[in-house]
C-alpha cells in the first residue's frame, strides 16, 4: 500500500538542540500532484524538506518517497528525485549554459542524453542568448530560473522546489509557475514545493498543508481550506489558522 504514495511522510520530528523544528509531522503526496507547505517563518517547511531530501536525517519518524525509506535507501532515493534550495546559488565564473553543462554530466547516463537535458533546460529557462553570459552578471530572477530549469531537467519523479519563486517579479514568477504546471501536465512529475506566496500556492498546488511550529495544522485543497474556514483567500486561511493553532 504505502508504494502507492509519492511520498509519506509519518510522524517526522527533528530536534536541533532544544528546537523542535519538526514536532510529528505526518503527511502524504500522491503521484502526480503538486503539494505545498505554507506556514509562518521558522515553521519547520526548510526542514520537511531537506528530510524528504535525504540532506538531513529525521530525529524520529520516518519519510518514504515511492516506498524507498529516505534514510535506508537515501541513494536510490536521490536517483528519483530533485532539490531546489532555497538559497541555491549557480557557480559565478561559469556561464549559464556551462552550468547547466556541468550539472547534466553529474546526471546524464551518456553524452546524448545530457546535451538533450541542456536543450531541455535552456528551454525551460527562458533565458535565451543571456545563458552565454557568466551567472555573476545575472539578476536574483535570472539566477532563480536558471535553478529551477537546473532541478526540472532531470526530469525527476519527485521534484522538491524550495521557494521557487523567491526574489521573482510577477512575470518571473508567472514564468517558472507555469514551467512546473507544464512539468507536472507533460512528464508526470510529482512536486513538493514550499512558498510564502498564498496566491501562487492557490494557482500552482493541488493540495495544501498548512505547518506552524513543526506540527501540520490543516491540510486539504485550497478551495476546500477556503471553505472550511469560510475565507475567500488562502491569505486569509493562513491568518486565521495560525491564531489559533
Ligand atoms: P522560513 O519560512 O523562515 O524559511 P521554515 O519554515 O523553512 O522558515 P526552518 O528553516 O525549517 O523553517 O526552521 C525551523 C526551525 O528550526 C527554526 O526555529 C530554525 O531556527 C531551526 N533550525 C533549522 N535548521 C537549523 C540548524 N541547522 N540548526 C539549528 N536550528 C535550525
Amino acid at each position: 500500500m504505502s508504494t502507492s504514495w509519492a511520498i509519506e511522510a509519518s510522524e517526522v520530528t527533528k530536534v536541533f538542540g532544544s528546537i523542535h523544528a519538526l514536532d510529528g509531522l505526518s503527511f502524504t503526496v500522491k503521484p502526480g500532484e503538486v503539494y505545498g507547505l505554507i506556514g509562518p517563518n521558522g515553521a519547520g517547511k526548510t526542514t520537511a524538506l531537506r528530510i524528504v531530501s535525504t540532506l538531513l536525517l529525521p530525529t524520529s519518524g520516518s519519510v518514504k518517497v515511492f516506498g524507498l525509506d529516505v534514510v535506508q535507501k537515501a541513494a536510490e532515493v536521490r536517483k528519483i528525485i530533485s532539490y531546489l534550495p532555497e538559497d541555491a546559488g549557480a557557480y559565478r565564473y561559469l556561464s549559464g549554459w556551462e552550468y547547466l553543462e556541468f550539472m547534466a554530466k553529474f546526471n546524464a547516463q551518456n553524452r546524448e542524453e545530457a546535451c538533450a537535458m541542456v536543450r531541455e533546460a535552456a528551454e525551460i529557462s527562458g533565458l535565451g542568448d543571456r545563458l552565454k553570459d557568466k551567472t555573476k552578471a545575472y539578476s536574483k530572477g535570472m539566477k532563480r530560473r536558471l535553478l529551477v530549469a537546473r532541478a526540472l531537467m532531470l526530469k525527476p519523479k519527485l521534484a522538491i522546489l524550495d521557494e521557487p519563486t523567491s526574489g521573482l517579479d510577477v512575470i518571473h514568477s508567472y514564468h517558472v509557475r507555469e514551467i512546473i504546471k507544464r512539468y507536472v501536465r507533460e512528464h508526470g512529475v510529482t512536486v513538493l514545493l514550499s512558498s510564502h506566496n498564498m496566491l501562487e500556492v492557490e494557482h500552482l498546488c493541488d493540495r495544501v498543508a498548512l505547518i506552524n511550529k513543526g506540527k501540520l495544522v490543516a491540510e486539504g485543497a485550497p478551495r476546500e481550506l477556503k471553505e472550511k474556514f469560510g475565507c475567500t483567500n488562502l491569505e486569509e486561511v493562513f491568518a486565521k489558522v495560525v491564531k489559533i493553532a
